[in-house]
């Protein structure tokens, strides 16, 4: 699982590769100036600081400093020195290999300089042997740690720089994925601030163009349907009433029905214009739960029934009475339309908290998953095949969406758990009472 987790993260994440980029980057640039220096420049310095240190042990040597000025000398140079000749043997630190030892090692060839550990043989005037031992440990060591030390900050230094960086240059491609969703959501106003002139800058250009193409289209469509339906309504009539004067025959029902069909589209789609403009709702004060049982009553003979339960049993509140019960009635109409025949009875809920919010729940078939995004939009309807069968024209929910929102609220479709579907209005409960939005 943790293997798993940094790969998907790095994966789904631009900010996350780039930043991953930058610290590969700077870790590669890093070892190859370490490598360079290991392997170009050290073997240089190091040679040239051998021969200097040999040549310095042999001086020394030919001086054949007795034992307390190679004592003055081992503390003011970190030099460490064995004698051993003809006038006796003593060393300044009795860890020292024995000259024995050091000439077998020569022999072998093992005596080479290594970093922080030099060890030169030198003879004296007098035959004898001076052994001198360089200690640079200690002092590598530290100048090591803080090699190291400084790295790792500059590392640290490095990954904060590249996530700032980053994250500051990825912020146009995050307002961008702001901005899609908002649109995919339907908000056709959007329009992002644009404050780069890079590639991101001409996305976001190129964005905001798509989303007012969009609205401009939306917009045309809308203006397309009102001003047909407005076209439509005076011929309708002449053709309602010529159809009256008609005598009967056995096609005038049908006849009757289609101009009724026709006009009852007519109607719906001027009443969703009228509702583009929060100023069209007209509110009074009222029980919701009173409203909700009077429109709950109409479908109380229909099956499978309607239950109304309310939290608390009185909720008055500021609210256009007739623009609530069309959203109830569309609500209802469908509950009822789509249950099925072992369907339990359809319950409304309605509770005020800091939100009011009142469900309608059914027991029917549910809507499809894929479909749910798209249900408020007009004219969709999930099988259109059926709409024969239940007559509508996919205008109802996009009704309830506009009369939802015109009083500040939302409306929402979910599934039930186990079967059904579910619409939750949800409206803000103000301190002055709830009123039509503003703007
Ligand atoms: P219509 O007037 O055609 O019913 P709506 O806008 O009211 O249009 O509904 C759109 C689509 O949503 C319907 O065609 C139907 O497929 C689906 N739908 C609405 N309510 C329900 C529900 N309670 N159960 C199942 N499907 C529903």
């Amino acid at each position: 699982m943790s293997r798993v987790w940094p790969r998907l993260a790095v994966h789904r994440s631009v900010f996350a590769k780039l930043v991953l980029i930058m610290v590969v980057m700077a870790f590669f640039l890093v070892g190859m100036v370490a490598g360079f220096f290991i392997h170009f420049v050290n073997p240089v310095v190091a040679a040239s600081v051998d021969r200097m240190l040999g040549d310095y042990a042999r001086r020394i040597a030919q001086d054949a400093p007795n034992r307390e000025e190679a004592q003055r000398m081992a503390r003011r140079l970190a030099l460490e020195v064995r004698y051993e000749g003809p006038d006796g043997a003593w060393t300044t630190d009795e860890t020292l290999p024995t000259i024995a030892e050091t000439l077998t090692e020569t022999r072998r060839g093992w005596l080479r300089p290594v970093w922080g550990h030099s060890r030169y043989l030198a003879r004296a005037p007098n035959g004898g042997h001076y052994l001198f031992v360089w200690e640079f440990g200690k002092r590598a060591k530290a100048a090591h740690d803080r090699l190291l030390l400084l790295l790792l900050a500059a590392m640290i230094g490095v990954f904060l720089a590249a996530h700032f960086v980053m994250s500051r240059a990825l912020r146009p491609l995050r307002a961008l994925h702001e901005g899609v969703q908002r649109l995919s959501a339907g908000d056709l106003d959007v329009v992002l601030e644009n404050r780069t002139r890079d590639e991101f800058g001409a996305l976001t250009d190129a964005f905001n163009r798509m989303a007012g193409r969009v609205k401009e289209m939306v917009e045309a469509r809308d203006q397309l349907l009102i001003d047909v339906s407005h076209e439509l309504r005076s011929p309708l009539t002449r053709l309602k009433v010529a159809l009256a004067l008609l005598p009967d025959n056995a096609k005038k029902p049908q006849a009757d029905r289609d101009v009724a069909e026709m006009e009852a589209m007519i109607t719906e789609l001027l009443e969703f214009e009228r509702l583009s403009d929060p100023r069209a709702l007209r509110t009074t004060h009222i029980d919701l739960v009173a409203l909700l049982r009077e429109v709950a009553s109409s479908y109380e003979d229909a099956p499978p029934g309607v239950r109304v339960e309310a939290d608390p049993p009185e909720i008055p509140v500021d609210l256009d009475a007739d623009g609530i019960r069309t959203v109830l009635r569309n609500l209802l109409g469908n509950a009822v339309k789509y249950s099925l025949p072992d369907s339990k009875e359809i319950v409304i809920q309605a509770r005020r908290r800091e939100t009011l919010v009142v469900s309608v729940e059914d027991d029917g078939p549910g809507i499809p998953e894929d479909d749910l995004p798209h249900l408020f939009e007009p004219f969709f309807r999930v099988d259109r095949s059926r709409s024969r069968k239940t007559g509508g024209y996919g205008l109802g929910l996009s009704i309830c969406k506009r009369i939802v929102e015109a009083h500040g609220g939302q409306i929402q479709a979910t599934n039930n758990r186990g079967r059904g579907a579910c619409f939750t209005l949800t409206f803000p409960v103000p301190p002055g009472g709830l009123g039509p939005a503003s703007g």
